[in-house]
């Protein structure tokens, strides 16, 4: 620890993401990315931003993707920010809405970047235990607080919840900002953005890096009543003017405008995770339903860090926690049919040469 630390970074224990190795070439099924590649329109856009703009500093406003965004969500200009990937969208949640006094509530299994920004901004937090079936009871959330989070689907169960109990839990804690992360909501669970207009403490954030293959451009977005949009604006102009570089900006307009590609991959994905479900209940696999682009599987007679290492030998990403109540599971990103036929057929094997 250098003598020269402030008290807050003594005190953080950063994120870890999933391994990106550079070492050799893996199916990677770790980091929740799409196999397949963007929309085609996304990289005639950024051939020509190469030559129209590097020289010129992006947009501060980001005018041209929020207008996208709004007619594509139906809302005002004046209800979208958007921000460096969506963990810097929810860093400025944090730091606008949750402040020092009172607790903020999330599940006790979810995006463990939650735990990170509490403490890198002194808020304090309570974690509301899913029930044994990794659900959440959106009941348990009647209790005291300064703001709640969660992500729907949720991660890294992949459960989603109904946008009617969305609804029970604005109704219950309208005194707070209620923050829904949607980063997996295209593969299948309902949004709460229709409800922004009804309820002005609902914040809903979302990102390009799932549903639109876009993990490596870095874009996310917040929807919500312009009040709260303009409390992270004031935040985010207050740490950096061009969080989006002219790449993020145009390549993020095309891939929005390109709905039929979108409906496409997300379709595929779908229809490969309910293909890779049965195929690992069939080899023994407990699997959680999910609406996700992962799945969350345990095996009642293997161990997940044994199964998670002899992959990675096999040349297989896949995500294990080391935390309470999941360390015996993994977590499964849904790749190409062909990525998932070979995760298969590497299970199969394991479990057979593996006495339990
Ligand atoms: N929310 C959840 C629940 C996630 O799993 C992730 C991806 N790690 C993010 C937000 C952040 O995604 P990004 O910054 O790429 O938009």
């Amino acid at each position: 620890m250098s003598e020269f630390w402030n008290e807050t970074v003594k005190r953080l224990s950063p994120y870890i993401p999933g391994e990106q190795p550079q070492d050799r070439s893996y199916i990677k099924l770790n980091t929740n990315e799409n196999p397949y590649p963007p929309s085609p329109h996304v990289f005639t856009t950024l051939i020509e931003t190469i030559s129209s703009k590097l020289r010129l500093y992006p947009d501060p406003n980001a005018s041209l993707l929020k207008n996208a965004l709004a007619d594509y969500f139906h809302l005002q200009n004046n209800q979208v920010f958007v921000g460096n990937g969506s963990d810097e969208v929810l860093a400025f949640c944090f730091q606008a809405f949750f402040g020092q006094e009172g607790v903020l509530l999330f599940p006790d299994i979810s995006y463990s970047f939650y735990r990170v920004y509490c403490s890198l901004f002194n808020i304090q937090y309570q974690e509301i235990p899913l029930n044994d079936a990794f659900e959440i009871t959106v009941e348990d959330y009647n209790r005291k607080n300064s703001g709640i989070i969660l992500p729907n689907p949720n991660a890294p169960t992949g459960k989603a919840l109904k946008r009617n109990d969305i609804v029970k839990l604005l109704e219950n804690n309208k005194h707070a900002v209620v923050v829904i992360d949607e980063a997996y909501v295209d593969f299948g669970a309902e949004s709460a953005v229709e409800l922004i207009d009804s309820y002005p403490n609902l914040l809903v954030v979302q990102t390009f890096s799932k549903s639109r293959s876009l993990a490596g451009l870095r874009c996310g977005f917040a929807l919500g009543n312009k009040h709260l949009i303009e409390a992270l604006e004031r935040i985010k102009n207050s740490f950096n003017s061009y969080p989006l570089d002219h790449f993020a900006l145009s390549g993020s307009v095309s891939a929005l405008k390109d709905q039929t590609y979108f409906q496409h991959i997300c379709k595929q994905i779908i229809s490969t995770r309910q293909s890779t479900q049965n195929a690992l209940q069939a080899l023994g696999f407990r699997v959680i339903d999910s609406s996700a682009n992962f799945l969350f599987v345990s095996h009642p007679q293997h161990e997940a860090t044994y199964l998670y290492q002899a992959l990675k030998e096999q040349g297989i990403l896949v995500r294990h926690f080391n935390q309470p109540r999941i360390s015996n599971f993994l977590r499964i990103t849904i790749g190409t049919d062909n990525e998932m036929e070979s995760l298969l057929t590497c299970l199969a094997t394991l479990l057979k040469h593996k006495r339990a």
